[in-house]
């Protein structure tokens, strides 16, 4: 099972969706451990995307990608619009020549978005950031190359998710968190919510 060029397309407005309704929940993430902006970002950001989706005819995987990730960057602001729109773009790079997305893209896209965002960052795992559910979405995709995408696509959000649960017990090395300390244990990282949405969104596309 593989994904052309429009339903990557198709698959990143329903992304776009959840995000723009996940709106409250990771405003109140953020609000746990920083300024309460990430959600409204995210929505700003994914609005963006969906002007851009909506009207592109996609000829490449790549193109869809970096499309999306232009326009979160460029809509944005902040470290956040950098760090999204870095991570849709450095993964959406690393695609070109390729006709789908695949599980051996998904790996592909998935490592080099999270080398484009470490890079862009500085953050680590174990830093409190999305960089916790990215790293362990990217190791898993991995590990289920040569599966059916649908398939590797439900290993990859799992882990997210165990990664975004694992960051509760992290104490914040970037961004506003860091002044908290301890304080901001038992919080997961708001960030690390938005990766774990966007995959299981993705999940879900290839799975229906
Ligand atoms: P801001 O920090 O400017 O208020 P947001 O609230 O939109 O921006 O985004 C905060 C999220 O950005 C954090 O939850 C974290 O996941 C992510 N983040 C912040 N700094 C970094 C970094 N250096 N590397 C990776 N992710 C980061
Ligand atoms: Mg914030």
């Amino acid at each position: 099972m593989e994904l052309k060029p429009n339903q990557v397309r198709l698959m990143l407005l329903q992304v776009a969706d959840a995000i723009i309704a996940a709106e409250p929940m990771l405003s109140q993430a953020d609000r746990d451990l920083g300024d309460g902006d990430h959600g409204l970002g995210m929505a700003r950001g994914m609005e963006a995307v969906k002007d851009q989706l909506e009207k592109l005819d996609p000829g490449t995987v790549e193109q869809v990608f970096v499309t999306t990730g232009t326009a979160m960057m460029s809509s944005m602001g902040g470290a956040s619009g950098a760090l999204f729109g870095t991570l849709f773009r450095a993964g959406g790079k690393a695609l070109a020549g390729r006709p789908a997305l695949d599980s051996e893209g998904l790996a592909v896209f998935l490592q080099a978005a999270l080398d484009g965002v470490m890079k862009r960052g500085g953050a680590k795992p174990g830093d409190k950031t999305m960089i916790d559910a990215l790293a362990p979405a990217a190791e898993e995709a991995g590990k289920v190359i040569g599966k059916p995408l649908n398939e590797a696509l439900t290993a990859v959000a799992t882990a997210a998710e165990a990664g975004k649960d694992a960051s509760k017990a992290m104490v914040a090395q970037f961004g506003r968190a860091k002044t908290l300390g301890d304080a901001c244990i038992g919080f997961p990282d708001a960030g690390a919510c938005s990766i774990t949405i966007i995959l299981a969104t993705m999940r879900d596309f290839a799975t229906i």
